[in-house]
């Protein structure tokens, strides 16, 4: 148990603040950090211990935490108008101009925008659209959401449900009708003597056999993540996407890209499905559309859902949903900003530049034979943790190995996230190269360390 001296900031954190995905065991061992501020990649604590984020936060602080111009663009606007909604055909100057700028950056050659403050809330917003569709297209039966196991959502009641993760049975979720389905992660559940590509056939049929034994007219829609980020950095079986997307054609169900995570640059480009090869009918958007500096996220709709949003909208002359800070003029200036710093001033070729220097890093550290798999693209990728490479068998689940390697990591001030057995590594897209090798010389060595403590 970690003392902390009366009325410091770790003693008042932990007096008053409820933390949210954190083993608290841990954090009664080792104590939390208080952060003050940023610079570029790095944090630094209360105590003026510099961390850096191989995290960028929670993937969204693409641009570093000390970016002058984003900051800029929020004073600016808040300056200028400080906030509104977007109720009542009233909304600010900025909204207009970033759901053109989204539009015309998006895979659709049209479209509209709905905002929300989180992924969470835009997922939400996604399944509320295709209920209302259902309801309004006079096929109220078509309800059920298709999902992976190990895809992540959210935390809404709705998007907590489309997430694949067994610790929502504590809320006694998911609800009825959110139906889940093989992760498409060919290392860990490809079987014994099956190809990649079998695999994804596999998958395909599965899909197939769902949507026959449910009924393709009680489906209202597929959400997936082009590369699953907290299910631990997984990209796609081969052919994956080509496989799914023309059995969901067939049946009439909308495929959705939660690109929370992959959107705006984290793949290598702008979207995770240009990555893969696909256009869905509607991206979910969030995190790096503000880089972070905004609480924000923001449904877009391709040309079809537009077109049918619309005609089920006009019977009833409004669509009735929307949060008070949607469309929020600060929060819009600021996305506008960071889409042109992503996209315009040179942060897509950062990562585009790096991810050959990152893969190859990791690459060399997942020499150790208990790493016994090193995936991802762009600038997100993990290293999962076995006890036999070969049989690909786990530790023990009560060593708590990926969480010990965070832990050393963040001891030697490096900050990365465990993640089932796996370490997650989704720098800033700003890290130079002389941070990237900090980040490889820390990393191997808390791995060496704690396979040593471990093996
Ligand atoms: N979708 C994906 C793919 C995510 O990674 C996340 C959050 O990590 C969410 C949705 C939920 O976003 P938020 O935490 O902003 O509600």
């Amino acid at each position: 148990m970690k003392d902390h001296a009366p009325n410091s900031w770790e003693a008042r954190a932990e007096a008053h603040s409820l933390y949210g995905f954190t083993d608290l065991p841990s954090i009664r061992e080792r104590g939390t950090v208080v952060v003050t501020h940023g610079e570029g990649p790095y944090i630094v604590d209360t105590n003026g211990k510099r961390y850096l984020d191989a995290n960028s936060g929670l993937w969204n602080m693409v641009a570093g935490f000390d970016h002058k111009g984003l900051a800029e663009a929020a004073k600016a606007q808040y300056d200028r108008f400080p906030g509104y909604h977007a109720f009542f055909g009233r909304m600010s100057d900025q909204t207009v101009a970033l759901s053109e700028r989204l539009i015309e950056v998006s895979p659709f050659e049209r479209g509209k925008v709905f905002y929300t403050n989180s992924g969470s809330e835009a997922n939400d917003t996604m399944v509320k659209m295709l209920w209302f569709l259902a309801g309004a297209e006079e096929q109220p039966q078509r309800r059920k959401i298709l999902t992976r196991w190990n895809g992540y959502h959210g935390v809404t009641a709705v998007s907590a449900s489309m997430t694949g993760k067994p610790y929502n049975s504590v809320f006694g979720l998911p609800l009825p009708g959110f139906i889940h389905l093989t992760c498409p992660h060919y290392w860990r559940y490809g079987e014994a003597g099956e190809s990649e590509a079998e695999f994804t056939a596999r998958l395909a049929r599965e899909l197939e056999e769902v949507i026959a034994r449910e009924g393709a007219e009680t489906i209202a829609g597929f959400f997936a993540e082009p590369v699953m980020g907290a299910g631990g950095v997984i990209p796609p079986s081969a052919g994956y996407f080509q496989a799914v997307q023309p059995i969901l054609k067939k049946h009439g169900i909308p495929l959705i890209a939660d690109e929370v995570i992959c959107g705006f640059g984290r793949t290598g480009n702008t979207w995770g499905c240009e990555t893969y090869e696909f256009v869905p009918d509607a991206i979910i958007s969030s995190k790096a559309l503000t880089a972070g500096y905004f609480p924000m996220g923001a449904v877009i709709l391709g040309p079809e859902m537009t077109d049918r949003l619309q005609a089920a909208i006009d019977p009833i002359e409004e669509f009735p949903h929307g949060f008070t800070a949607s469309g929020h003029p600060v929060g819009c200036a600021v996305a506008l900003k960071a889409i042109d710093v992503v996209l315009e001033e040179g942060l897509l070729e950062m990562v585009r530049a790096g991810a050959g220097r990152m893969e190859a890093g990791l690459r060399r550290i997942a020499e150790h034979p208990n790493i016994g798999e090193l995936r991802g693209v762009g600038y997100m990728w993990a290293l999962e943790a076995v006890r036999d490479r070969d049989g690909k068998v786990p530790f023990d689940g009560s060593l708590s190995v990926s969480e010990r390697i965070a832990n050393t990591c963040t001891d030697h001030g490096l900050i990365c996230r465990p993640l089932g057995q796996s370490v997650v590594l989704c720098p800033p897209f700003t890290i130079t190269d002389g941070q990237m090798d900090e980040m490889f010389d820390k990393l191997d060595a808390a791995l060496k360390q704690v396979f040593d403590e471990v093996a």
